[in-house]
């Protein structure tokens, strides 16, 4: 049983006393249902506005459904059998059976990070506990949180590039130190062209950037957080004989990479295997007939997809040849389609869009020139469950003002270390601290 399933089976004893006393207030008449107190649980919380459809028949963004027309992909689409899940993915009320993978998109987007659209980010849950975050963009982290997951087992990072829609969230994730995750923040990504173009650079500067932060906070909270790891795995191993490298493999679950065309050394896509489920990730790449093919048969195949170029330099106010060089480094709708065709995965992703509601039926009008099967494009918090049976699109919906979630304990809270004696607010300035009575 994984420590999330542990936790679950334990809930805080202040937390069900509450929830009783509400109850028991509502059936004696002191609190009218739906009122402040009950509108605090999540599954009342509302998205903010209402779903409306797209000519072409897709729901617009932001409205609480995934924008597919195919939210439930059958292996036999004949079967009776199917799971039928809540409409709504819903954080601490819904177990991830053993066999099953859980991919949430914590973010969707670009830079800029837009309030309904953070960059990029994607959650992978397994069956058997374990959690691996892949990028982690700016904007993206307060989503993550949201998800309920314990803090400790969001441990494991796989950058697929360095652009900071793909990285720069790496502060705020790195920051749940001391929120329960006493151990080091695990880093995977590759090396570039000269060392300081590497992960392990990256993350060295993080951790040199975090200077103040680390010794603040040491003697206040346990210093095991602190600690970021970089695996780096080196990108000229890669060649047409070695065309993936095995970057992780425990506990059943392997993870490849592969390079992808994008700009620099360095970029590379992730295809994660457990349990004869997959999901291939390639991050941002112009599109190649091998990234395609290292998706080959994949479960769920996440790509990037980009708006065309007018639209991007109108809406961003930028000259069109800015934008066309941007765009040069990604893959366009049409494009996406024949990723999709040679790939042939039983779920294609498209993500990394600006999703608006005018954007939705060109992209989807681009990619059907060129491929047919099922196919969503992603918003944050879009839910996808995959089993050997069937693969289901949803929303989650999330407590905005969620708190972490319940820590799995081993053993007594870990101590901090001697707090530093140098270094500290000037003594004149401490002296006129207040003395409450
Ligand atoms: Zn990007
Ligand atoms: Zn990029």
């Amino acid at each position: 049983m994984s420590q999330e399933l542990q936790l679950r089976d334990y809930p805080i004893p202040e937390e069900k006393t509450m929830k009783l006393l509400i109850k028991l207030m509502a059936l004696v008449g002191l609190i009218i249902p739906g009122s402040a107190v009950l509108a605090e649980t999540p599954e009342t919380y509302q998205f903010p506005r209402k779903c409306s459809m797209t000519d072409a028949g897709y729901s617009v963004p932001l409205c609480g459904k995934p924008i597919t027309k195919t939210p439930v992909v059958a292996s036999d689409p004949g079967s009776d059998n199917l799971k039928v899940y809540p409409e709504y993915f819903i954080p601490d009320q819904e177990k991830l059976a053993a066999d099953e993978m859980r991919l949430t998109a914590v973010g969707s987007g670009n830079p800029p990070v837009r309030r309904g659209q953070a960059s990029t980010s994607w959650l992978v849950e397994l069956g058997n506990g374990d959690k691996f975050i892949i990028d982690a963009g700016g904007g993206t982290v307060p989503a993550l949180w949201s998800l309920r997951v314990p803090l400790a087992l969001l441990d494991k990072l796989f950058l697929t590039h360095l652009h900071l829609d793909h990285a720069g969230g790496i502060f705020n994730l790195w920051d749940s130190m001391g929120w329960a995750r006493n151990t080091p923040l695990h880093v995977w990504g590759a090396s570039g062209s000269t060392p300081e173009l590497g992960v392990a650079a990256f993350v060295e500067n993080v951790r040199k950037a975090g200077a103040w932060q680390t010794r603040s906070k040491t003697g206040i909270i346990a210093s095991g957080g602190m600690e970021l790891t970089a695996h780096e795995f080196d990108s000229a191993k890669f060649s047409p004989e070695n065309p993936r490298m095995l970057v992780y493999s425990e506990n059943g679950v392997k993870i490849y990479a592969f390079p992808v065309d994008h700009i620099l050394i360095g970029a590379v896509g992730y295809r994660l295997e457990w349990n004869g489920l997959s999901v291939v990730y390639t991050g941002d790449s112009i599109p190649t007939v091998f990234e395609s093919e290292q998706a080959h048969g994949v479960d769920v195949f996440i790509h990037e997809l980009f708006i065309d170029a007018p639209t991007f330099a109108e809406k961003n106010n930028m000259p069109l040849m800015i934008a066309e060089n941007v765009i040069d480094e990604h893959t366009s709708a049409e494009e996406l389609g024949r990723v999709f065709s040679i790939a042939q995965p039983r779920l294609g992703v498209g993500t990394h869009y600006f999703t608006n509601d005018y954007t939705i039926d060109p992209a989807f009008k681009g990619i059907r020139k060129n491929y047919q099967g099922p196919v969503v494009i992603a918003q944050d918090l879009m839910v996808i469950n995959v089993t050997p049976e069937q693969i289901t699109t949803r929303m989650a919906k999330t407590d905005l003002l969620s708190w972490a979630a319940p820590a799995p304990m081993n053993g007594p809270p870990p101590k901090p270390d001697p707090a530093p004696t140098e270094g500290r607010t000037p003594e004149w300035v401490q002296a006129t601290r207040f003395t409450m009575e």
